[in-house]
């Protein structure tokens, strides 16, 4: 089950872009039968761990070296929100 399927109609709800725009407070309503749907906040938060942890070593490893790896961590954090995160009914 691919994790852009709306969780009510087992239908794709929404592209991948439209679920990076989805925030525990933003909704977006699933194409096949409108139901309003979002992200839980812990999965988004778990997702974007990778950002904040390299940014916490930067005492124990070059700096410019953590510069040019955010990029990589946010394309991470992106891809993550993508393919783990499953949509859930907004209350
Ligand atoms: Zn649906």
């Amino acid at each position: 089950m691919s994790k852009l399927t709306c969780p009510s109609c087992n239908h794709q709800a929404m592209s991948n872009w439209e679920k990076l725009l989805l925030a525990p407070i933003a909704s977006h309503k699933c194409e096949s039968c409108k139901l309003e749907l979002t992200v839980p906040f812990i999965g988004i938060a778990l997702c974007m761990l990778p950002t904040p942890i390299l940014v916490f070593m930067i005492p124990w490893i070059n700096a410019a070296l953590v510069m040019g790896l955010i990029p990589v961590s946010v394309c991470l954090s992106l891809f993550l929100v993508v393919n783990s995160v499953p949509l859930i009914v907004a209350k």
